[in-house]
């Protein structure tokens, strides 16, 4: 039995350091590299609590700080995974 417990030992330090399932930790934007650039929301000046991407991730935006911009849960909700074009006409519509 002490093949088996050498080949355990080479495969968990192989593995060691990675996370669940081997994948790397998403890189991307941080909320505190962000938000300090900016007052608030920045559609309608609300509290900064989410990141936008204007240009969805959805429709091939990027997760970079040039696509990203501080947005309070009702705009972001609102907005969601459309563009500022596609959203705009969203406000047209209203009465
Ligand atoms: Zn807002």
């Amino acid at each position: 039995m002490r093949e088996r417990v050498a080949r355990d030992r080479a495969r968990n330090a192989a593995t060691r350091g990675r996370g669940s399932h081997g994948r790397q930790p998403r890189a991307g934007v941080r909320k505190a590299d962000l938000f300090p650039r900016w007052g608030g929301c920045c559609y309608c000046d609300g509290p900064a609590e989410h990141i936008d991407h204007v240009t969805p991730l959805s429709k091939g935006g990027r997760d970079v700080l040039s696509n990203a911009v501080p947005a309070c849960a009702d705009c972001n909700l609102s907005k969601a995974a459309l563009t500022l074009a596609e959203w705009a006409r969203t406000f047209q519509e209203r009465p």
